[in-house]
């Protein structure tokens, strides 16, 4: 398999700095997004909690009018 070949199928990962999902161009975190990471927080909550730490992060990096009451339900609400 070719990781971040140019010509891959897009993963379902945030396209910033609009944070939609390159594959599906849903908000992200997506539904197939949340889907993975799900599975991935039940194999490894420490690693999937800090990665979606340092996603949150960096949306708010990005997104300086960001609803902070949206944040916790976008980010960390739906993982268990
Ligand atoms: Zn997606």
């Amino acid at each position: 398999m070719i990781v971040g070949g140019e010509h891959a199928a897009p993963e379902h990962t945030p396209d910033r700095p609009s944070w939609t999902c390159r594959a599906c161009r849903q908000t992200w975190p997506c539904d197939p997004a949340r889907k993975s990471l799900r599975e991935q927080y039940t194999e490894d909550p420490t690693v999937t909690a800090l990665y979606l730490s340092s996603q949150q992060q960096d949306y708010l990096d990005d997104t300086p009018n960001y609803e902070i009451d949206h944040l916790y339900e976008r980010f960390f609400a739906w993982v268990r």
